[in-house]
């Protein structure tokens, strides 16, 4: 997986992660939300129940009251409705909307109200049929087609026969509805003249026949709904929102979010590619270096550009130290010119030219008595020397030739494309030079040479022996003196 991919999984996962935490927090907000109005609806249930419960026993107080007053007996056998309505006026309005005094026919024989009406004929409504003949209706009906809760008892004196009904009612206007509990939606459901809108909302609604003691109230349901209903609904729609815009986005933005890493960080990736193909050596420091050159020139960030500078500039100085390393072990400390090493790669070199018809030719220097300068001026003084006559030889040779220490204070010349003839005549130059140098401290020396030149079949060894050879030679037949390789 490229590392950008990497980046982009991340983000990724950091999104999901964060949706899923706002989404359970949402979730968290939700439920609390949720049983805090469940316990409302309870406990608001319950009031909305208690104050139904003191209404009706207010009124059920006030029949009681009538009932047992023997001047309201008296005064319904005899239609004296002054009497009867200055008694209504006692309970009207602080503990009833309306009392009515029935007589037997269901004829209403006084009223205890604002207006004063009587001689409606009542006998087919619920409440006068239940109470006349079953003595009591405690429930909600309708009085001047007006919804009103309602506790009607009969009346019976002497006679077994009941002589009328006393009802006393509330009326269910909005005024008492909404003097339940503030903030919240009620509704009343009794016989079958609920509208549809409120059955509907009764599905959920809490009885109030359980509080009642009357099988009256039956039909009678009251139901209780929070307004605050709404708040549950918006964090329920934000939950939505949240998940719904989400999958929505997640597919754009993934993409825009790989489109703006990938964009930046492509260069990176080629860059640190070319680092990784570099340390696994598939490529080589030129390839290498010429890429990150490419790179450099071409259109990338400027964060890349700075990196493949920096790399471009190790590289170069591992180089520079790499060569100076390479020169170091091939120069020889103290006269700077070629080590015994480096002529030995050289020569190897030039006897494969000359194995393909190239001339060459060598020559064997050994400085004569040299031991006797050390033990005369001192090794120091030696050392110099040994510079100076490094110097000599350096300067004696062209260009395509080679001097080197080949060890002590003997060097050796390889001559390519020289014959032996030319050989002879550069040693006797060299010898000149040496003759006519004053070294150190004044110093006169002199020096012996063998000249070998390349014959078929010549290897390192054989052609440095013959030279060898002939410079020994040199040395038996009295040193300063130039000695060729016999046939
Ligand atoms: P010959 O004419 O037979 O060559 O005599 P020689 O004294 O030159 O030869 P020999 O092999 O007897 O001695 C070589 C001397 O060169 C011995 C050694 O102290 C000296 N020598 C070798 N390398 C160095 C060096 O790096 N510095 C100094 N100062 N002397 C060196
Ligand atoms: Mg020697
Ligand atoms: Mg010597």
């Amino acid at each position: 997986m490229k590392f950008y991919s990497k980046i982009l999984l991340l983000f990724m996962v950091h999104g999901l992660a964060i949706l899923g935490v706002g989404i359970y927090q949402i979730q968290a907000l939700y439920e609390s939300q949720e049983s805090a109005f469940k316990e409302r609806l309870f406990i608001e249930s319950t009031i909305v129940q208690r104050r139904f419960e003191t209404a009706l026993d207010t009124l059920r107080k006030t029949v009681d009251i009538l009932q047992n007053a023997q001047e309201v007996s008296t005064g319904m056998l005899s239609h004296d409705v002054d009497l009867l309505h200055g008694w209504a006026k006692l309970f009207i309005p602080k503990y009833a909307d309306t009392i009515q005094f029935i007589n037997a026919k269901g004829v209403v024989i006084a009223r205890g109200e604002a207006e004063f009406r009587f001689g409606d004929n009542i006998k087919h409504a619920v409440y006068f049929q239940k109470a006349f003949y079953h003595h009591t209706f405690i429930g909600i009906d309708m009085v001047d087609n007006v919804p009103m809760l309602i506790v009607a008892r009969h009346i019976k004196s002497n006679t077994s026969a009941p002589q009328g009904v006393i009802a006393v009612a509330i009326e269910l206007n909005d005024e008492f509805l909404n003097n339940l509990v503030i903030g919240t939606h009620y509704g009343i459901d009794f016989h079958s003249k609920a509208t549809d809108a409120q059955k509907e909302i009764a599905h959920d609604a809490i009885p109030l026949h359980t509080a009642l003691d009357n099988g009256s109230m039956d039909d009678i349901n009251v139901y209780v709904q929070l307004k605050s209903h709404d708040e549950l609904d918006a964090i329920a729609k934000t939950r939505t929102n949240l998940l719904m815009g989400f999958i929505i986005l997640f597919i754009p933005f993934g993409i825009l979010t790989h489109s703006i890493i990938f964009r930046y960080l492509k260069h990176y990736n080629t860059f640190m590619e070319l680092l990784f193909d570099f340390n696994e050596t598939k490529i080589s420091v030129e390839s290498f270096t010429n890429t990150v050159k490419k790179m450099m020139a071409g259109n990338t960030s400027s964060e890349v550009k700075k990196i493949s500078a920096l790399f471009l500039k190790i590289v170069q100085k591992m180089s520079e130290t790499q060569a100076h390393f390479l020169e170091l072990s091939h120069t020889d400390a103290l006269t700077t010119i070629a080590n015994r090493r480096r002529l030995d790669d050289v020569l190897e070199m030039k006897l494969k030219e000359a194995s393909r018809g190239v001339s060459l030719s060598i020559i064997l220097i050994d400085i004569d008595m040299f031991k006797k300068i050390n033990d005369t001026y001192g090794h120091d003084t030696g050392d110099a020397i040994l510079q100076e006559f490094a110097l000599i030889l350096k300067n004696s040779i062209r260009q395509t030739d080679s001097v080197g220490r080949w060890g002590g204070e003997e060097f050796l010349m390889i001559l390519p494309m020289t014959n032996n003839k030319g050989a002879i005549e550069l040693a006797n130059v060299v010898q000149e030079k040496i003759d006519a140098f004053r070294f150190i401290l004044d110093i006169h020396l002199t020096a012996s040479f063998g000249i070998a030149t390349y014959k078929t079949h010549d290897t390192e060894r054989s052609l440095c022996k013959r030279a060898d050879d002939a410079l020994y030679r040199a040395k038996h037949l009295g040193r300063n003196r130039i000695e060729n390789e016999t046939a």
